[in-house]
């Protein structure tokens, strides 16, 4: 299942982080999903509750995730647009060479960690 590689390769972005820079646990992880990589957001937050729960680090984190919406771009006639449809074709001059400006990645884009396990938040938002 597609979500459930995306939800193991997360949580193990998040382990890397938080072994490296030292915290006790994460307290939350932020992804930014593009609308083209096609995932069911529901379902990556639940697989991500159930595998962030099998790891130290993770475990009774709260996981969110914000869609990027998917810009196309018209390198024939310079047209540029947000999809809405899964129509790659420019809607001005009929070009099929549509390209995507945005809307193809996931990342784990925020990261709140506990640093010193004495329920302090020290560690803020962690971005990379
Ligand atoms: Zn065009």
């Amino acid at each position: 299942m597609h979500e459930l590689a995306l939800a193991e390769e997360i949580v193990r972005v998040a382990d890397k982080e938080a072994a490296h820079v030292g915290a006790t646990r994460v307290l939350s992880v932020g992804v930014t999903v593009g609308q083209l990589m096609q995932v069911e957001v529901d379902c990556l937050l639940f697989l991500l509750g159930i595998v962030g729960d099998t790891s130290r680090y993770t475990a009774g984190a709260a996981f969110e995730a914000t869609v990027e919406p998917a810009r196309l771009h018209c390198p024939e006639c310079g047209a540029t647009w947000d999809m809405d449809d899964w129509v790659f074709l420019c809607g001005r001059c009929g070009s099929t060479e549509v390209r995507a400006l945005s809307g193809e990645r996931l990342e784990v884009t925020t990261m709140e960690v506990e640093l010193d396990g004495d329920g302090q938040r020290t560690g803020a938002t962690d971005r990379w």
